[in-house]
Formats: C-alpha cells, sequence, structure tokens
C-alpha cells in the first residue's frame, strides 16, 4: 500500500535542514507513492520493515524529481561551477537523481556497475575517465553507508578526487554524518527515514502473517 495522504507521511519521513520547499517535498513524496507500507524484506541484509522508500516512484514525476535534485544541490552548499565534474552513481534509482543533478549542473554523468545483489561495486559503465577530476558521489538512499564506501572506493581507484557526496534519503542522518567524518568528506542528505527495521524474530509483520516482500525487486 502506498501512502498518499501528506499528514501521513510526515509522521514518518523527516525533511532535513533549512529547506524552502519543505512542504512541497513532502507532497512530492505523497503523490508519486515513493512511501510503501508493508512488510518488507531489506536488501541489506535479514532485516524486516513495515515500510519502504522507492525513489524510482519519486523520480519517475519529472517536477518532484527536479526539484530534489535542486533543493539536495541547494542544501550541499556547493558551487554551481565545476567545470570538470562528474556525478558519480549507481546503475540504480540513484541513477535517475545522479543524471537530473548532471543535467542541471552541466556536468559528467559516470555510472558504477550492479553485482547480483544490485550492489554497486567498483566497476564503471562507460568510458568518462575520473582521473584528476572533482567526483560529486550521488545516490537515492542511504542506510548502512556501505554502497557509499563502495563509490568512494571506486572515484579513488579510478584516480578521481571525491568532491561530496550527497543523497536524498538517509535512514538515519546522525550515522550517515558520522561516516562522513569517519571519513573526511562533505556531503548532504535532504530526508531522514527513520524506519524501524526488525530481526524476523522481534518482526510485527511476521507475527501478523502477512506476506514478505524482496524489497530489492521493488526498487
Ligand atoms: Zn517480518
Amino acid at each position: 500500500m502506498l501512502i498518499r495522504d501528506p499528514n501521513e507521511v510526515e509522521r514518518w519521513v523527516s525533511i532535513d535542514g533549512a529547506i524552502r520547499n519543505r512542504k512541497k517535498l513532502l507532497a512530492d513524496i505523497a503523490t508519486t507513492g515513493a512511501v510503501a507500507r508493508g512488510h518488507f524484506l531489506l536488501s541489506s541484509g535479514d532485516l524486516h520493515s513495515a515500510l519502504f522508500f522507492r525513489f524510482r516512484h519519486l523520480a519517475q514525476d519529472k517536477d518532484a524529481l527536479a526539484r530534489a535534485a535542486g533543493e539536495l544541490f541547494e542544501a550541499s552548499g556547493l558551487d554551481r561551477r565545476s567545470s570538470e565534474r562528474i556525478v558519480l552513481a549507481p546503475e540504480s534509482a540513484g541513477a535517475m537523481l545522479a543524471d537530473q543533478l548532471a543535467h542541471e549542473l552541466g556536468a559528467a554523468l559516470a555510472l558504477v556497475r550492479l553485482d547480483d545483489g544490485r550492489r554497486p561495486t567498483k566497476s564503471l559503465l562507460g568510458k568518462t575517465p575520473l582521473s584528476g577530476r572533482p567526483v560529486l558521489i550521488v545516490n537515492d538512499v542511504t542506510t548502512s553507508q556501505s554502497a557509499l564506501d563502495t563509490l568512494v572506493s571506486a572515484a579513488r581507484e579510478h584516480d578521481g578526487q571525491v568532491e561530496a557526496v550527497l543523497v536524498y534519503g538517509a535512514l538515519k542522518r546522525d550515522d550517515f554524518n558520522r561516516w562522513l567524518v569517519k571519513n573526511a568528506l562533505i556531503g548532504t542528505s535532504l530526508v531522514s527515514l527513520p524506519f524501524e527495521r526488525f530481526a524476523a524474530s522481534h518482526c510485527p509483520g511476521c507475527r501478523e502473517g502477512l506476506p514478505l516482500l524482496p524489497a530489492a525487486e521493488l526498487n
């Protein structure tokens, strides 16, 4: 079931920082049905959740995608002018955000391949050279930051210089910010998605006998 009521969305999702279009961003999440409620098996492991954020739904609305990208870049405080910048993302829903940002900034886009589990690898698709250039790492939603670790390694292995890490949503904003500090990186997240996750033994969805949907297949 998709949560279409903005007030209900606001119960589960919060917009970080001083964002101009706060209400509009929440409305975009509601109208595009980006938050699903149900019983989901998360791709990050064997955890279950009653809520799942589908950036792909939001990104299918051209205006909502443009607003998300615009606000995210604005919140980052980065300089728009950077002639050599590369935007780097995994070839998943994050690529839709990265493509929009690259287009707005007049930057080149580079994507990394996914493995069989739909996790990013360090292997680049295409031939955009990263060597010596500022690399803006972009993803849709970060949970454990492990995909971001891989993207940072990919940029560095191809001799790119990581400029910043921008994500639309973070499961736990504090964890994302601590990860930035630990890695001496700068970056920004726009939306907090503090969805509770459960081991199967403690999962209310399992207790109720709800069908379990693999989140990876929805994304
Ligand atoms: Zn469960």
